[in-house]
């Protein structure tokens, strides 16, 4: 069995992958490190969870020892496409690299260009960064990178995804053609694999993982649901409660504005929950992440910037709230339990819109996904809001049937409509008032508030409360609407067929 002594590696690295208590080399470990140790280009095909990151990280401290960093020109570079997973790899340096005095220097947005700048004229030998920043810094004349030895493009296929190839290929062209290129990429569509042609001179390639495929250990079940976003939720929550042994979850939604919706949600019905997505600032990100590795936090909801290479051993399990648009996306989200052989379960939620992304997953994983609680053909029927539990009239009924879209009230007043025309306020609340019955309601309803000082008993008063205590319990907690608060103004509880 090779073991890390067989590979080449400096004495001091080896001291400190020892006291990192690893032994054993991974397999992209031991394929990838004594070719770069030769100065080999790499390109590897592994995903985050196989020991990729210290494949690259290992070799390069050896490397580094001779020589050292000159003012504003960095020895090495290493681009990630996310500020997350630059931290990572500047964490790995610091475990692996405590024998030796090199200066690493992250460069990542939400950072000061002040403290950077200090750390690139001090001279760095690694520098970490994200693509976007990196060209700042170049344009702004405080770097050249004309002393770059060793270039590592690390999760090829996410820059791709996110639009930063144009930028990496701005940076490749800025760095001497004889450094060396260690290229990784969890998958290699062929877009990857012509970028990796570009950017490699005859690299060794070592694939230790099929990108398609799921650990063993994840029990992996999909749950119907109704595809509304507050059926989803309570779908959601049902899921959590019915899992016994919930020790930790990330669940997983397809954009940023639900990661915050679903957050909320979940953190008025009680759970301990926390959120990740691209638009945080890089210190409420780590403070986040860190919460949720100290266990302060169980639940997770995150975007799929969050998905790829956050060293997030022990997950549980994972909750996917959508369906992945990219089947690849699927499999990075999962990877994130079931890792380093201990069991995890991964759950996907499923709505009738999902079949053609969900056929693409199945296809890409070359398996059926079984169905936790009966398919989508079983489904009970959708909950109840107010207007769906009364009878609607024909004319109402097709007139919010051919405008196609929620049934919000229209109001030629503009700041009426302002309350109802953004999404966020208004998607979940199940709460339907007829369009043309608002203007009267609205104005009835001005009354009893301006008078509530005044007020006298009355018999309605007992039917409002019901109502809004029925509203209350029925609704899913979903943003409120702005300007109410948790006190739903009287108009708003008067029932779809106040007029019938
Ligand atoms: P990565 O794929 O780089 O995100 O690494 C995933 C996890 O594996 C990290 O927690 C590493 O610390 C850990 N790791 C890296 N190399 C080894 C190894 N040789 N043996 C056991 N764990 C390792």
């Amino acid at each position: 069995m090779t073991t890390f002594a067989d590979l080449g590696l400096s004495q001091k690295v080896l001291s400190a992958v020892a006291d990192a208590g690893y032994s054993i080399p991974t397999p992209i470990q031991s394929g990838a490190i004594p070719p770069a140790l030769q100065r080999r280009d790499i390109c590897g095909i592994a995903q985050t969870g196989t020991g990729k990151t210290a494949s690259f990280v290992l070799p390069m401290l050896t490397l580094l020892e001779n020589g050292r960093a000159r003012a504003r020109m960095p020895r090495t570079l290493i681009l990630e496409p996310t500020r997350e997973l630059a931290a990572q790899v500047a964490e790995n340096f610091e475990k692996y690299g405590k024998n030796h005095k090199l200066n690493v220097a992250l460069l990542i947005g939400g950072v000061s260009f002040e403290d950077q700048n200090r750390k690139l004229e001090r001279g760095a030998d690694v520098l970490i960064c994200t693509p976007g920043r990196l060209l700042d810094h170049c344009e702004r004349g405080k770097l050249l990178m004309t002393g770059v030895e060793i270039l590592v493009i690390d999760e090829a296929d996410r820059m791709l995804d996110m639009g930063f190839i144009p930028d990496i290929e701005r940076i490749a062209k800025m760095i001497p053609f004889t450094r060396q290129t260690l290229f990784f990429s969890a998958t290699m569509p062929p877009e990857i694999q012509k970028l990796a042609d570009r950017f490699l001179q005859n690299p060794e390639r070592i694939e230790v993982a099929k990108p398609s495929s799921t650990a063993t250990t994840v029990t992996q079940r999909l749950v119907a649901s109704h595809n509304k976003d507050y059926e989803k939720r309570s779908t959601l929550r049902e899921l959590i409660k019915a899992q016994d042994d919930l020790k930790n979850a990330i669940i997983f939604c397809n954009r940023k504005k639900d990661v915050a919706d679903l957050f909320r949600s979940l953190e008025r019905h009680g759970f301990s929950v926390g959120a990740l997505h691209g638009d945080m600032d890089q210190r409420s990100r780590t403070t986040m992440l860190q919460n949720f590795r100290d266990g302060n936090i169980q639940l997770l909801v995150a975007s799929d910037v969050a998905a790829r290479g956050l060293d997030l051993p022990d997950v549980g399990h994972v909750f996917n709230f959508d369906v992945p648009i990219h089947a690849e996306d699927y499999v990075h989200r999962i990877g994130r339990t079931g890792r380093a052989g201990r069991s995890g379960r991964a759950f996907t939620i499923v709505t009738k819109s999902d079949s053609k992304h969900l056929d693409a997953i199945e296809k890409l994983i070359t398996q059926k996904i079984e169905w936790e609680n009966g398919d989508l053909s079983n489904l009970p029927a959708p909950m109840e809001s107010f207007e769906s539990s009364k009878p609607r009239k024909g004319k109402d009924r097709d007139r919010d049937r051919d405008k196609g879209r929620s049934r919000r009230p229209s109001s030629g007043h503009k700041s009426d409509t302002q309350e109802w025309d953004n999404p966020v306020e208004t998607q979940d609340v199940p709460v339907a008032v007829k369009a043309d019955t608002l203007k009267t309601e609205r104005k009835a309803a001005e009354k009893p508030q301006n008078s509530q000082r005044h007020q006298r008993p009355n018999p309605a008063n007992d039917d409002l409360r019901d109502r809004r205590s029925r509203y209350n319990r029925d609704r899913d907690d979903g943003p409120t609407p702005v300007g109410f608060g948790d006190d739903i103004p009287a108009f708003m509880l008067i029932a779809a067929n106040a007029k019938a």
